[in-house]
């Protein structure tokens, strides 16, 4: 082999990058053979071996003698240099250490394994002699999963059998058990499988997406439309586009909107499904999809935030589906927003990204605007289906008993859908039994131990649970406080309490809750939806789990329970959260042939939050709103960042904020301000006390430099923790 700059022979001084915590590159030997630049590699670092990438020449100016040498380079595509200059950029942005930026884009098992061969287990086609329980429960995992391939362990762990039953069905013929290599190429998608005919509006939308796609650069496009109008239509046929030009194409989705509903409709639309990428993969597939990204076996990945982090090989196309979502924003770890990396990468490899949303974040609808981001719009839903009709109840003239909160008029609204077959979803945003357990003999309520939250009460799984730090508790007998027994009481209703309500007020009502705490598996919550669907419930209680991109063709009638809640609080994202949430709901109603009603239990009928959802004038509330914050020189007309402090010791979080609060020059120098420190909203978390300063600088300010700076003179001592924000989604 033959040097070039691209390549290393052996015995060459070379920088690799580790995703062990050392913020820096370390020197190594090339291998035997050499390597490329991007290649991965196994390194000896101390008495391990880690994985690493190949940067480019070594700095060497050390006693040479000392360097190791790289053990190997691994079976897998080398990193691109698209997505090293995409890492590096994110890092910077997101002041994060290459070497975290690394351990995202790794985050896949045994890469560093030989080839080999496995075996997996497939549907078979022999009927088992005799069906058991267990043994259907296999046939369903398998029935329900297609093409995902499981080991012996996977399968019977995901079915919640022994082996044993696997291997019985396996001699019966029912199971398959194949010896493929363990990583192969998914089945190839076809643009043409199975194309609609779209309507003009949608047709339009799928053309500019088109031309934009064959012109092989960046753009980037906010497709809105109602819940309804054939968003996902179009978005697949810009996949189709991509496919067709021998690209990839990546779709994210919210975690909990990744339902087998969506992979089905992405298979009946290509013939045969895509690769998935998020937390329900099984880690044999997850190494699979992480390495045919990279080989170019994979078309098209369907996934979380995460997969942006995917070491794709031609990637074309970027959709980020119900773009407002704020689970795009990883917020422990590497902070990053997928949304904005999104466009941060498309940008590198001349990728089009498609932003989706019936309700866009401001900040899209900013840059919309401004005519950085085309903007498309579909103004009907698809079909007979109209937007649901709009109206508040005012809670200061219902007559409602204490502990209850179903109104008169929504308890009649909902009886009138029972008498017609059609099914009600009542909606509130509130996990477990009640959000406050209080003492009613001395008024002690119980708090968290290791936070600063209140214990929420979660009856059905008769515990209290911190919604902070997941830390559960018995429901006491008798108050902690002032130790007199049977005077616990839960006050004001969450989703369980609103379901115990609901079954009280309509006896004869199927009333089904859903709230992700009240499923063992996410399979069974898929079963819940699935039967939901199918009409076998009248009344449905959910929280925001329901609010995402559900199809329930019976549903008519959308209650929503409190929709004061989230217009108060300190957010600055308050408004715009109420708002997107409400329009979502209420897009929940009426997606089929029947209309859809919605209606919001309000106390303050005329904020003007409440009053732009009722009137529908989205645009209106957008203007309004960008208004407020334009004046008030936030997001996105001016910059952000949080700086999190947290110590074990109150005193010491606090004098460090203190410190940075009096040594602001480098901020000053850009024109930036420093708020704080304050304690955080939630001031302790796991035990760890929480303070927390806001930045704000102007629009063009060099924000990270100047952040990096401010922080980078620090010492911290072991027991401080701190760690930078750029752009808040929250405030906790
Ligand atoms: P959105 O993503 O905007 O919520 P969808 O793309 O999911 O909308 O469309 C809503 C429903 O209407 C889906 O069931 C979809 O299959 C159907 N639909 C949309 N457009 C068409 C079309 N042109 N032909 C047939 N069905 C369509
Ligand atoms: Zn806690």
């Amino acid at each position: 082999m033959t040097a070039g700059p691209d390549f290393f022979d052996a015995g060459a001084l070379v920088g690799v990058l580790t995703a062990q915590p050392l913020d820096r590159v370390l020197d190594y030997r090339a291998p035997e053979g050499g390597c490329h630049v991007g290649a991965f590699v196994e390194v000896p670092l101390g008495p391990r071996k880690v994985l690493g990438v190949v940067m480019g020449p070594g700095e060497g100016g050390y006693d040479l003698a000392k360097v190791r040498s790289i053990i190997r380079v691994l079976d897998v595509a080398p990193m691109a240099e698209e997505m090293q200059a995409f890492l590096q950029k994110a890092a910077d942005y997101t002041l994060t250490p290459m070497s975290a930026m690394l351990r995202l884009a790794t985050r896949a098992p045994g890469l560093g394994d030989p080839p080999s061969m496995r075996k997996v287990y497939r549907l078979g086609y022999s009927e088992p002699s005799r069906v058991t329980d267990a043994r259907q429960r296999v046939l369903d995992v398998l029935e329900g999963q297609g093409d995902q391939a499981f080991t012996l362990k996977e399968l019977s762990d995901e079915a919640g059998v022994t082996s044993s039953v696997v291997k019985g069905l396996v001699k019966q013929g029912a199971v398959d058990e194949v010896d493929t290599p363990r990583d192969t190429p998914y089945r190839r998608l076809d643009p043409a499988h199975a194309s609609k005919d779209l309507t003009e509006d949608q047709r339009a939308c799928a053309q500019t997406l088109d031309t934009a796609i064959q012109t092989s650069a960046y753009g980037t496009t906010l497709l809105r439309g109602v819940t309804g109008s054939g968003k996902t239509e179009v978005y697949l046929e810009a996949v189709a586009a991509t496919l067709r030009a021998g690209r990839q194409a990546l779709v994210l989705l919210p975690e909990i909107a990744l339902t087998a509903e969506f992979l089905t409709r992405v298979q009946e639309r290509f013939g045969a499904k895509p690769a998935e990428w998020h937390s329900g993969v099984t880690m044999t597939e997850r190494r699979r999809c992480w390495k045919m990204v990279g080989e170019g076996g994979a078309q098209l990945v369907v996934g979380a935030r995460s997969a942006l982090f995917l070491p794709f090989r031609d990637l074309g196309l970027i959709v980020v589906d119900e773009e407002h979502d704020t689970s795009y924003k990883q917020e422990d770890g590497v902070l990053y927003n997928a949304r904005d990396m999104a466009v941060l990468r498309a940008s590198i490899c001349g990728a089009q990204v498609v932003l989706a949303s019936a309700t866009p974040s401001l900040e899209t609808w900013v840059n919309a605007e401004a005519g950085k981001y085309t903007r498309l719009d579909l103004k009907a839903r698809f079909g007979v289906a109209v937007m649901p009709e709009l109206r508040a109840i005012d809670m200061r003239s219902e007559d409602l008993p204490s502990n209850r909160w179903i109104s008169p008029t929504m308890q009649a609204a909902v009886t009138q859908r029972i008498e017609r077959g059609e099914q009600s979803l009542l909606f509130i945003n509130r996990r477990g039994y009640a959000p406050v357990t209080i003492c009613r003999a001395c008024g002690h309520q119980v708090g968290c131990d290791h936070c600063d939250a209140r214990m929420v009460e979660h009856r059905f799984q008769k515990r209290l649970m911190c919604h902070q730090c997941g830390e559960t508790k018995p429901m006491p007998e008798k108050c902690p406080a002032c130790e007199v027994e049977g005077k616990m009481a839960p006050v004001g209703p969450g989703v369980e309490r609103l379901g115990e309500e609901a079954a009280a007020l309509f006896p004869e009502a199927r009333v089904a809750t859903l709230s992700s705490d009240m499923f063992a598996s996410a399979r069974a919550l898929k079963e819940q939806i699935r039967a939901i669907a199918a009409g076998e419930a009248d009344i449905i209680i959910g929280t925001q789990l329901v609010a995402k991109g559900h199809n329930f063709p019976l549903l008519t009638l959308v209650g929503v329970i409190d929709a004061d809640l989230g217009l108060q609080g300190s957010d600055l994202r308050a408004a715009e959260r109420t708002f997107q949430l409400m329009r979502q709901v209420a897009g929940r109603a009426g997606r089929a042939e029947k209309p859809g009603a919605a209606m919001l239990q309000t106390f303050q009928p005329e904020h003007p939050v409440i009053r732009a959802i009722l009137s529908g004038d989205e645009e209106g509330f957008w203007r309004a709103e960008a208004e407020e914050r334009r004046h008030a020189g936030v997001p996105p007309f001016g910059r952000m960042a949080g700086i999190i402090l947290s110590s074990p010791d109150m005193q010491e979080a606090f004098d460090l904020g203190t410190h940075l609060a009096r040594t602001d020059a480098p901020l000053r120098q850009i024109g930036a301000q420093v708020f704080g420190p304050a304690p955080a909203p939630i001031a302790r978390v796991r035990g760890r006390h929480r303070v927390r300063l806001l930045v704000k600088a102007p629009k063009g300010a060099a924000l990270q430099a100047a952040l990096a700076q401010w922080t980078g003179a620090l010492k911290l001592p072991n027991s401080l923790r701190l760690s930078v924000d750029i752009d808040p989604q929250s405030f906790y």
